[in-house]
């Protein structure tokens, strides 16, 4: 194992940078992958965010742009980098403007629920990276602002995430776009059979590597399971979120009404917190994470789709308030805490209909989630316990009106609704 990036194969300015960020060792993923990633090969990553792959791909490709001697063309962006979400676009190219500093490099971001204009205006003067959503990319494509003949490398990130979110199709065409003799790279944290698929379609004799799913993020994080009945959860979150060792915190719902209820409800009893989904605008949704980076609010109740892959240090908490449907989000959402060495908590809030889900999740980490019994004090007269049914629809047609969850786009079952007799 490499133990310094010394030994990578990487260009002394770029080791001065790595030294001014102040990433001092590589990290697992990027002492394997660096190295055949140099030499030109195509790659596939099984790692989640966490693990360091953002510069894993990152590196190589300034090494590449800044070696290579290509002219800089308008509209032909030389590197693109695929992504899910618009969140996580942001956050690849704030990795990229950070270790390319002092760099000629220019970057550009293409993502939807923006003005096209500023976007257009960048790709026309010529730009050396794009970082994209498939969506805005490929009506930009349509509409002829991009030319992806000049690709030479293509980088799909968290392409579980790109299937799950019903991309295969815009994935493909995209990647028809691009020049055959392209070095490509995919980066997945789980690998279903529909990702294997396509990573063989994509690739030519890649260099695997897998970083373990478990071991970055699950071993430092205390984790904890609270049963607690559904309707008595939000007076539990608030319970634990009065410790005074929660200081920063992500709550995961699995849908975005419910997200928006719960941090509404937190607003009222003085808890400053807000919501972060896939239906609010991308400004609104950057107010709210640059809110929450910026200490104005500390709870930051999030659907599991807009939190993949955000990237925010110092978060001491994670709280599942509702377990999600798959046991690998599970992982995911926890990575969020515990993160470049820090130890982090997570509670889970689990009513006993998530059983047989949790079950799953300890199946996958191959632990039993110790459980913690806090007292939570009587209702207080007058208190109205929570909506069983937590994706119920709205009398204006807001919201998550088709009664669908966001990650999964599985139907949800209707629950009993137990409104108290008030
Ligand atoms: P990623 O998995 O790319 O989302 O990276 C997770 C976090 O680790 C980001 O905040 C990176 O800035 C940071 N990071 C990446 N590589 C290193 C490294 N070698 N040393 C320290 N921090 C790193």
């Amino acid at each position: 194992m490499n133990e310094s990036f010394d030994d990578l194969g990487l260009h002394d300015d770029l080791l001065a940078r790595l030294n001014e960020v102040g990433y001092k060792t590589p990290t697992p993923i990027q002492a394997k992958a660096i190295p055949p990633l140099l030499a030109g090969r195509d790659l596939l990553g099984v790692a989640q965010t966490g693990t360091g792959k953002t510069a894993t791909f990152v590196l190589p490709i300034l090494q590449k742009l800044a070696t290579s001697g290509d002219e800089r063309r308008p509209k032909q962006p030389r590197v693109l980098i695929l992504a899910p979400t618009r969140e996580l676009s942001a956050q690849i190219n704030d990795e990229l403007a950070t270790l390319s500093e002092g760099m000629n490099i220019r970057q550009t971001v293409v993502i939807g629920g923006v003005g096209e204009n500023p976007q257009i205006r960048a790709l026309k003067k010529g730009v050396d990276v794009l970082v994209a959503t498939p969506g805005r990319l490929l009506d930009l494509v349509a509409r002829k602002h991009i030319d992806l003949s000049g690709v030479s490398v293509l980088v799909l990130d968290e392409a579980d995430r790109l299937l799950d979110m019903g991309f295969v199709r815009d994935v493909r065409r995209i990647v028809s776009q691009t020049p055959s003799h392209r070095q490509s790279l995919l980066f997945s944290a789980t690998m279903p059979k529909e990702v294997a698929a396509l990573a063989k379609e994509i690739l030519n004799k890649p260099e695997r590597v897998d970083v373990a799913k478990n071991e970055i993020t699950v071993k430092k994080i205390e984790q904890h399971v609270v049963e607690v009945p559904t309707q008595d959860k939000q007076r539990m979150l608030e319970l634990l979120l009065r410790d005074k060792a929660v200081s920063r915190v992500i709550v995961f719902t699995r849908t975005k009404h419910m997200a928006n209820r719960v941090a509404q409800k937190l607003d009222r009893v003085g808890i400053s917190a807000d919501a972060i989904h896939g239906n609010k605008s991308q400004n609104a949704r950057q107010r709210a994470l640059d809110g929450f980076k910026a200490g104005k609010v500390w709870v930051l109740v999030a659907t599991d789709i807009a939190a993949r892959g955000i990237d925010i240090d110092g978060v001491s908490h994670v709280v599942n308030y509702e377990l999600p449907h798959e046991p690998e989000s599970y992982v995911h959402r926890i990575g969020r805490t515990g993160r470049a060495g820090a130890t982090g908590v997570a509670y889970s809030l689990v009513d006993p209909a998530e059983r047989k889900r949790l079950r799953g999740i300890e199946k996958l980490i191959r632990q039993t989630i110790p459980l913690l019994k806090p007292d939570l004090p009587p209702r207080e007269p007058g208190d109205e316990p929570e909506v069983l049914d937590s994706n119920r629809r709205r009398g204006n047609g807001g919201g998550n009106s088709n009664n669908r969850s966001e990650a999964g786009g599985r139907p949800r079952r209707r629950r009993r609704r137990s409104r108290a007799a008030a």
